[in-house]
């Protein structure tokens, strides 16, 4: 067969990553193997993002970059599809191909396990017209992992899986209930069978992903369901697993068996991902949250309880349409009271196709950058107060690739954070391995350690 290349373009979340690995793993046995660039590439897939203002323009001034290397191509006597998949097309469809002729295909997440059939139209309809016209942005998710191929290329020490998919929420500021579709779980078996050839191919740890990936509720061999909780039981019995992680959750999808799964889990990470966005009820209400500030303190309370040395970070939108003083106010106090080990913040930005685009009282955009910097300017410091006490303890540390020095590797702490450490001359290459790292300092984004104890942690796997 004759090899052609492939290049994807991968736009957001970490459920796109693994999408877009998947597309590879489908089209591999059509002959393609990743090219380098676009330039060097038969098929240019863009994996896109719907969740960032103006998310649809970077993709079409993409697609106007590409326009150009697709008709040179086409001057020397060559062909280049191009192809756009994930939310964008989702949102966008039919619309994009009007807006983009030089597209030949628009597929959504849910369609790319049909990559082999829906190229194969798009070339055929080139060959006889000149243009091709096909889009594909079926919704259903229930048969696309049943036709998905095994893993080609291992993810390395490190892994994501992708467990759920899709949400019922409907929050009033995001799309992903309309790009992603309705929530969906994958059975136990599949999930414990991708998970052990992970294992199999290298992975210490799995993060399982979904867009609410605590909403999980898969189908179980006995005609019952299990839940995130239950699940990562099941998972911790794979020899070799030392790490579970999973994000993103959402408050009211905590219940007592994932709380219980913290405390009785080892190898459950004391870090959560849980998105709160803000803590006022009023704002709540109004985002479509379903859930109150004081429910949200109680859910952290039981896992603290559960899993006392568990750190958070959490989602929080400032300036959503008619916030007040006092509505940002209770955000402050709710992340006073909480304390975050990290977390991601932005201001209000309105998405086409959701509840809260069209809302009247939209705050200006001053109020919105001045509450956005008194937000950050509070998270950081705890940031920094958390990477702080680190200094001086001992972490495990899974290590996994090189660092900017020579001898020096780099991996990440149960809180996530990055840790370099600096090897002797003779030591082993321990990438792959989880070793204990006494932390010595905190840098602008990362903590530096020393390697303590090495043979008994290299012993212990
Ligand atoms: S729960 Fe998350 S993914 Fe679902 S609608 Fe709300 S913000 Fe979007």
């Amino acid at each position: 067969m004759a090899k052609k290349r492939l290049y994807i373009k991968t736009y957001g979340c970490q459920m796109n990553v693994y999408d877009s690995a998947r597309m590879a793993d489908v089209l591999a046995p059509m002959g393609y193997e990743s090219a380098a660039g676009p330039e060097d590439a038969d098929l240019v897939i863009l994996n896109t993002c719907h969740i960032r203002e103006k998310a649809a323009e970077k993709v079409y001034s993409e697609v106007g970059r590409l326009r150009h290397l697709k008709d040179e191509k086409a001057r020397q006597g060559g062909r280049m599809l191009l192809a756009v998949g994930g939310c964008v097309a989702q949102a966008q469809g039919e619309e994009m191909m009007r807006r983009a002729p030089a597209i030949d295909l628009v597929f959504g997440p849910q369609t790319y396990h049909e990559l082999p059939d829906l190229l194969g139209r798009a070339t055929r309809d080139l060959m006889a017209t000149g243009r091709s016209r096909v889009v594909a942005i079926d919704l259903a998710t229930d048969e696309k992992f049943d036709r998905l191929p095994e893993e080609a290329a291992p993810q390395g020490a490190s892994a994501f899986l992708t467990i759920q998919e899709g949400c019922d929420k409907f929050c009033s500021f995001c799309v992903v209930p309309y790009t992603r579709g309705a929530e969906f779980s994958r059975p136990v078996a599949a999930v414990l069978a991708e998970a052990r050839r992970m294992v199999a191919a290298g992975a210490a740890e799995i993060t399982l992903l979904g867009q609410n990936v605590n909403a999980y509720h898969g189908a179980d061999g006995d005609g019952g369901t299990l839940g995130l909780g239950g699940l990562m039981r099941r998972l911790a019995g794979i020899g070799g697993l030392e790490r579970i992680r999973y994000t993103t959750s959402h408050p009211r999808d905590v219940d007592d068996d994932l709380i219980d799964a913290h405390r009785d889990v080892p190898q459950i990470m004391p870090f959560l991902h849980l998105p709160v966005q803000s803590g006022s009820d009023r704002i709540l209400k109004a985002m479509n949250r379903r859930h109150t500030a004081d429910r949200y303190r109680e859910i952290v309370a039981s896992l603290r309880t559960a899993r006392p040395d568990l750190a958070l970070s959490s989602d929080f939108i400032v300036g959503y349409p008619g916030e007040t003083d006092a509505d940002f106010e209770a955000t402050m106090a709710l992340v006073r009271e909480v304390r975050f080990a990290m977390a991601y913040s932005f201001k209000y930005s309105p998405r086409p196709g959701t509840p809260a685009a069209d809302l009247e009282d939209q705050v200006p955009e001053a109020v919105k950058s001045a509450r956005l910097a008194a937000l950050q300017d509070e998270l950081n410091r705890q940031q920094e107060e958390f990477n702080r006490s680190c200094v001086g303890r001992t972490l495990p540390v899974l290590l996994e690739r090189g660092g900017r020095h020579a001898r020096q590797l780099v991996g990440r702490s149960p809180y996530m954070q990055a840790v370099s450490v600096d090897m002797g001359s003779n030591e082993a290459d321990l990438r792959g391995s989880i070793c204990d790292v006494e932390i010595e300092a905190v840098l602008s984004n990362s903590l530096r350690g020393r390697l303590i104890g090495r043979e008994t942690m290299v012993a212990a796997q």
